[in-house]
This record gives structure tokens, C-alpha cells and sequence, in this order.
């Protein structure tokens, strides 16, 4: 029997999820809900079956012609798991009806850690969250960090590790805020809270980080470095790479020498862009004085959704990792 899926929110990562949901042969969307009826509630409609996430709003659907098949709390009823894909803060409001439901629930990484019993992230602590009832898949730039580092971590003894986060300012789709000329600190006085998110799946690791805002919306960059205890070297590094699916290299000597190459590359090679891999440039990796340096770029609309496609078989015991991340990758064609 397939687990059914609700997703609360068919916007960027909510349509994203579905889609990827209904890729799978172990779960199945039963239908997504949407506050206002615009193009995308008319879009998740015909392909998923739509329910108004607010029970008031029902009739405002109605009166533009689109078919909606009932509140949030009737399509809880028909579910075994919600994807939470609310805007941040607001799946922790929306907590209580999924326990009245007495449905499980995940979170994305705009909540804040305690919304859920465990923060997530596939590779970093799958075990974890492992029959658990709510899980938290963590932010795009804490996933970000949190492959590269799990990966580092399964190889060699980290000892500290400092990033930077060169942050898109907006999604692609915004048209009511951004940064037109500016570069934001953000925030001001740091460190920056990516470090403590981290922790939440990586303990052990010590890390500070630091971000800042600037006027793009094709992706985030992460500038990291690394001290490592043993001795290891750049091409040891780039094979750890070389063979993790979640993990893309690019190089700039095939002419990607910024996110917008990047970004052209996946509009060829995915529906939507979606670059659900981290983008590592392989140039960028290297020793100096001892500490491993990485450039990747992190698509930041993509990137979590594969994790929340593995929170859903942890949570239902479907498969463990290894098997888990295996189907996911195949599915999506992450390869
Ligand atoms: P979004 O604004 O694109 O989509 C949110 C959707 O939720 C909208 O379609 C809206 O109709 C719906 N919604 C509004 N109020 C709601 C409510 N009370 N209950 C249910 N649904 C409601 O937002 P998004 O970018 O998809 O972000 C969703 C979550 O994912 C946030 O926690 C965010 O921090 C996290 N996230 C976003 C990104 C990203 O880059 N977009 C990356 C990783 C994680």
C-alpha cells in the first residue's frame, strides 16, 4: 500500500515535492492546498485535486471557476503524511490540526528546529528520524552545507569548519520584495544562525558561518573551508565527490564560471531547473596551510526536495539510507 501524501502549500517547494511524490512507487499525493486562487491553485487542481488551506476561503475559489474538494481538514482525512510547505513560521501554527488529524507531519526549514521531533537532512541523520511523527527537513543552505559536510565527515576528522553564504536575495517568482543594488549583511552581527541549524543534523561538527544577501535569485554560494586532521589531498577529495550522487561538479574549464552558467545547464537538463545536486566547482577544491577550500553553488529551490522524499520512507519505515537515498536519486534522476 502506498502512503498518502497531503502537501499544505503548492508553492515553490510544495509543487516541487508533489511532483517528486508522485514520482515514487511507495507514496502517492492525494492533493495540495493554496490560500489564494491564482494560476498555481488552478495548476495544482487539475493535477493533484485542490482543498483550501483556510476553511473560510473555500468560496473564494469557487467564484473563480476553480474546483476545490473540500478544507485542509477533509484532505488530513483521506492523508497518512503532510508536507508541510507553508511560509516559514506558519507551519508551526498549522501543528495542531495535523495532530487533531493524527496525521504525521514535515516541516521545511523556515520553522524553527523545535516545531518537529527531529531536524533532517539524508545523509547527515536519516537513522534519526526513523519512525518519528514529525520531522523537520532543514533550510536550502543547511542542506547545503550538511551533504558536503556528511561527506567530509564519513572520510576524514573534521576540526572546524568556517562557510560563508553568498545568499539569492528572492526566488525567481518575487515581485514584491528584493535587493535591487545592494549587498546585505545578513545578519549584521555574526555569526550567522546556518551554523546552529547545521548542528541540528551534524552535532559533532564544528562550524561557524557567516551570509550575506546580494541582488540574484538563481542560486546561493557557499565560500567553505576546512581544517582536517589526517593528511588528505585535493584528488582524494574530488573522488569522495565524484562518487556521491547528491554532489555535481562543474568546472570552469567547460566554461561554468558562475551560477548563471550553472543555471543555463540545468535549463537543458531538468524540468524546471531543478539542480536538486549540490554544484561543486572542482577547481575550487584544494589544500592550503592544511585546510580543505570549496566553492559550490545550491539551487535553492530544488535542492530539498529529494530530503523530503527520504523523510517520508523514514518516517513510514519504507527503506532504510542506503535503499532510501538509492530510489529517490533514480526517481528524480540524480545520478
Ligand atoms: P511559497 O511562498 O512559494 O509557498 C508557500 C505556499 O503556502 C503558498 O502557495 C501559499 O498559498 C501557501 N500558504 C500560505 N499560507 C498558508 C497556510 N496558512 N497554510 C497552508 N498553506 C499556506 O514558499 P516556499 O518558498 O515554497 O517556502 C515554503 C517553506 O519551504 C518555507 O518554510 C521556506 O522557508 C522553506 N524553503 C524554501 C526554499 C526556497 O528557496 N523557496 C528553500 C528551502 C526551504
Amino acid at each position: 500500500m502506498k502512503v498518502k501524501v497531503a502537501i499544505n502549500g503548492y508553492g515553490t517547494i510544495g509543487k516541487r515535492v508533489a511532483d517528486a511524490v508522485s514520482l515514487q512507487d511507495d507514496m502517492e499525493v492525494v492533493g495540495v492546498t493554496k490560500t489564494r486562487p491564482d494560476f498555481e491553485a488552478r495548476m495544482g487542481a487539475e493535477k493533484y485535486g485542490l482543498y483550501a488551506a483556510m476553511p473560510e476561503r473555500v468560496s473564494a475559489f469557487e467564484e473563480k471557476g476553480i474546483e476545490v474538494r473540500g478544507t485542509i481538514e477533509d484532505l488530513l482525512s483521506e492523508a497518512d503524511v503532510v508536507i508541510d510547505c507553508s511560509p516559514g513560521k506558519v507551519g508551526a501554527e498549522n501543528k495542531p490540526l495535523y495532530e487533531k488529524a493524527g496525521v504525521k507531519a514535515v516541516f521545511q526549514g523556515g520553522e524553527k528546529s523545535h516545531v518537529a521531533d527531529v531536524s533532517f537532512s539524508a545523509l547527515a541523520n536519516y537513522d534519526e528520524a526513523v519512525g518519528k511523527d514529525f520531522v523537520r527537513v532543514v533550510s536550502c543552505n543547511t542542506t547545503g552545507l550538511a551533504r558536503v559536510l556528511s561527506i567530509l565527515r564519513d572520510a576524514y576528522s573534521l576540526r572546524k569548519v568556517r562557510a560563508t553564504m553568498i545568499r539569492r536575495v528572492v526566488d525567481p517568482k518575487e515581485d514584491k520584495k528584493g535587493l535591487v543594488n545592494g549587498i546585505m549583511p545578513d545578519p549584521v552581527k555574526l555569526p550567522s544562525h546556518h551554523a546552529e541549524d547545521v548542528r541540528t543534523v551534524l552535532p559533532d561538527v564544528n562550524i561557524v558561518t557567516m551570509a550575506f544577501k546580494v541582488p540574484t535569485t538563481l542560486m546561493h554560494l557557499h565560500s567553505i573551508a576546512v581544517e582536517i586532521e589526517e593528511k588528505a589531498d585535493v584528488e582524494d577529495v574530488i573522488s569522495i565527490f565524484e562518487e556521491e550522487p547528491r554532489i555535481m561538479l562543474f568546472s570552469k574549464e567547460d566554461g561554468f564560471t558562475s551560477t548563471a552558467r550553472i543555471i543555463e545547464f540545468a535549463r537543458e537538463y531538468r524540468l524546471r531547473y531543478d539542480l536538486f545536486e549540490n554544484a561543486v566547482w572542482r577547481e575550487s577544491v584544494n589544500f592550503h596551510d592544511g585546510e580543505l577550500y570549496i566553492t559550490q553553488a545550491i539551487h535553492q529551490e530544488a535542492i530539498v526536495v529529494p530530503e523530503n522524499i527520504d523523510a517520508i520512507r523514514a518516517m513510514f519505515e519504507l527503506a532504510d539510507r542506503k535503499e532510501s537515498v538509492k530510489k529517490t536519486n533514480r526517481t528524480l534522476g540524480i545520478v
